[in-house]
């Protein structure tokens, strides 16, 4: 009986375990580190067409922010296309047509601001590290052709505060993204709209002993909601050692 108790005993410890180790369909995120909620309530109904090509090892990267911003807009306005090279993808071609621009801080690059509205209807961003963004440029002769966009650096900080490597502007794809369509479409909700998101993302980060790379205010209010996560998980993990 004390085996069969025991078993039984295993049985729901490995289920638990199974549960905690579950995976949130949206964003792919292990569920207890879900930033769904963070998502804006009614995606924001952007008028132009976000085509994120993705270095493929971004796509592994559990901190990446690509999905943030195609799940905060209306569904179907961003896409995310994986791989290296683009010239011979299916559907390259629609990236020929006239207001497609790609937004990359060349030095022929102008700032989305200064278009007028509507000029720009396909926004191609370059989803990776600095380094991967550059060699997906590099490597991918037709962009050269497109237009070249750039944005404002921000008033503000990034909120992506847990990143480890450079982005461009200093901005994660999902803001720089967002911060170039709202500038393009004279808008402000966009960017706002997946800030919640990646807040939520390093605040979970940070709970699990991540280091900060943000200005001091931010970072101790991010640390500070990190530390009542840490708490409440830990809460968690004690009441279920006490089952
Ligand atoms: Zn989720």
């Amino acid at each position: 009986m004390d085996n069969f108790n025991d078993l039984s005993q295993l049985f729901d410890m490995q289920e638990a375990v199974h549960i905690k180790r579950a995976t949130c369909g949206r964003c792919g995120r292990p569920s207890p580190t879900c930033w769904c909620p963070s998502l804006p309530r009614v995606p924001v109904d952007i008028a132009t067409k976000v085509i994120i090509l993705q270095h493929p090892f971004e796509e592994h990267r559990k901190l990446q922010t690509a999905r943030m911003l195609q799940l905060a807009a209306a569904p179907g306005r961003v896409e995310i296309w994986r791989g290296r090279h683009f010239a011979s993808h299916k559907r390259r071609r629609e990236l020929d047509s006239p207001g497609c621009a790609v937004l990359y801080p060349s030095s022929d690059s102008v700032l989305a601001e200064s278009l007028p509205r509507g000029s720009v209807t396909t926004l191609v961003v370059l989803d990776g590290t600095w380094q991967q963004a550059s060699g997906l440029h590099f490597h991918n002769d037709f962009l050269h052709k497109l237009p070249h966009i750039r944005v404002a650096a921000p008033n503000t900080p990034s909120a992506y505060v847990i990143r480890t490597q450079p982005d461009v502007g200093c901005l994660c794809t999902a803001e720089a993204a967002a911060l170039a369509v709202d500038a393009l479409e004279h808008r402000s909700d966009c960017l706002p709209a997946v800030l919640g998101p990646i807040e939520a993302l390093c605040r979970h980060q940070l709970a699990w002993g991540a280091v900060p790379h943000a200005d001091k205010r931010t970072k101790k209010r991010l640390e500070a909601e990190a530390a009542v996560l840490a708490a409440a998980a830990e809460e968690d993990n004690q009441t279920g050692a006490g089952l």
